[in-house]
């Protein structure tokens, strides 16, 4: 039975921690394993500034494919003798970037952000299958888009999970493989991408498919904490989670996992760990079914950058169901998911990601049948399991513009 591993950019971000990974891999070489990798360090960030500049025609699209191109040389030139094949094939990569750089954008900006940042990850597990190979660790390099088979909603692909099934099935037979995470193809044969951060879901993808014995997310944290440590300096590991609660954790904002990971291995009854790959002797955090999170304490959550935005009828009027099906179906046009909602007699608000294309948009229509009020630059904060103490330490010197709280879960909307 197979382990599905998932490393993501930090776990490869320089030579220093390849080579870290190289070990940990070396110490499993004798389980059967798919190694699924995100692209180098900040890789995909970088990608998406060659994209913008090409789709504003901003002219520094190829300056900003040197920065990537740097980026890799620098490694590859400390990992690799120069006479390597590698190079040849990292250099191939980079002219498949070139070549769309030449023509016009297409129509349709997803599908060029797909063709050209899907690069990122076929760069890492190139670099990383041939380096794997170098210090022992025999594997197979395998293209995602032989596997996961989606729809052409480029940027966001939804899983054609029959096909995906059966393309696993009949590609994974290697003892270890080594593969992309965040990719996929679509039936005509296109690039697909699964969304920012979708690597994880593709690692709980190929799990899915092979009825995996277990997955594993190595990652910078020792675990699932109770709390990011960039806000909470206390945060505690959660050394048991329930598919349940990691699945609330992850919808409210937990960053630790891509929210669509869980559902599939909660379906197969995979197990999923997060361990750290710093100390990656240590047991991190176990996600199964039927297990009681533990320790029992509160989780707290932070979203940043959020708007709360007020929607009134313009005469005053209650605000009643023909206006939220309204309302709501300018969301959903807009694609624009809310974290928070609160309904009084004259107006309904929601909490939002002040997401810099989509808000606009969304205010625009909303103030053509509505008065509209926001108030941006506020932040989110969600509390799992919240006690008294928890909730008076969080609102303490804290401006509350709204609160609101339900039998496990407590938010508020703070300045
Ligand atoms: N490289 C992609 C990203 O940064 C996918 C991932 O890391 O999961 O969003
Ligand atoms: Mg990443």
């Amino acid at each position: 039975m197979y382990k599905v591993f998932k490393f993501g950019g930090a776990s490869i971000k320089d030579v220093e921690s390849i080579k870290n990974l190289g070990e940990i891999l070396l110490s499993y070489d004798a389980e059967k394993l798919v190694v699924v990798f995100s692209a180098m360090g900040k890789v995909t960030n970088m990608l998406e500034k060659v994209v913008e500049s090409y789709v504003t025609k901003s002219n520094d699209s190829i300056e900003k494919l040197q920065d990537v191109k740097d980026f890799h040389d620098n490694i590859l030139s400390q990992l690799f003798d120069e006479k390597h094949a590698i190079y040849d094939e990292v250099n191939n990569l980079f002219v498949e970037i070139e070549w769309i750089l030449e023509d016009d954008p297409n129509q349709e900006y997803a599908y060029d952000y797909d063709q050209i940042v899907s690069i990122g990850e076929f760069l890492s597990t190139k670099i990383m299958s041939a380096y794997l190979h170098q210090i022992g660790f025999a594997n197979k390099w395998l293209d995602a888009r032989d596997l996961i088979r989606t729809d052409n909603a480029y940027r966001n692909a939804k899983v054609d999970w029959k096909t995906t099934v059966s393309f696993v099935n009949n590609q994974i037979k290697e003892k270890h493989s080594v593969t992309q995470g965040f990719i996929g193809c679509t039936s005509e044969n296109f690039t697909s991408t699964l969304g920012r951060e979708g690597s994880d879901f593709s690692a709980a993808i190929l799990a899915f498919a092979l009825n995996a014995d277990e997955v594993v997310i190595w990652k910078d944290v020792p675990g699932m904490m109770n709390a990011d440590p960039k806000y909470y300096s206390d945060a505690t590991l959660l050394d048991k989670i329930s598919f349940d609660e990691a699945i609330e954790l992850a919808y409210f904002g937990a960053k630790v996992i891509h929210p669509k990971t869980i559902q599939p291995l909660k379906q197969k009854g995979i197990p999923l760990y997060i361990k750290s790959f710093v100390r990656s002797r240590e047991s991190g955090s176990k996600i199964s079914e039927g297990i009681a999170t533990s320790p029992k304490i509160p989780s707290y959550i932070v979203k940043e950058n959020q708007i709360l935005i007020s929607i009134s009828d313009t005469s005053l009027s209650f605000i009643v169901e023909t206006h939220m099906s309204k309302i709501f179906s300018l969301l959903s046009k807009h694609s624009v998911r809310v974290n928070m909602m609160q309904n009084s007699a004259v107006s309904f608000s929601i909490c939002v990601d002040n997401d810099a294309h989509k808000v606009p948009r969304l205010l625009e229509d909303l103030k053509n049948d509505f008065e509209v009020f926001f108030n941006d630059s506020l932040r989110l904060y969600t509390i799992r399991h919240y006690t008294s103490e928890s909730v008076q330490s969080l609102v303490k010197n804290k401006d509350v513009i709204l609160e609101q709280k339900s039998r496990n879960t407590l938010q508020i909307v703070a300045k």
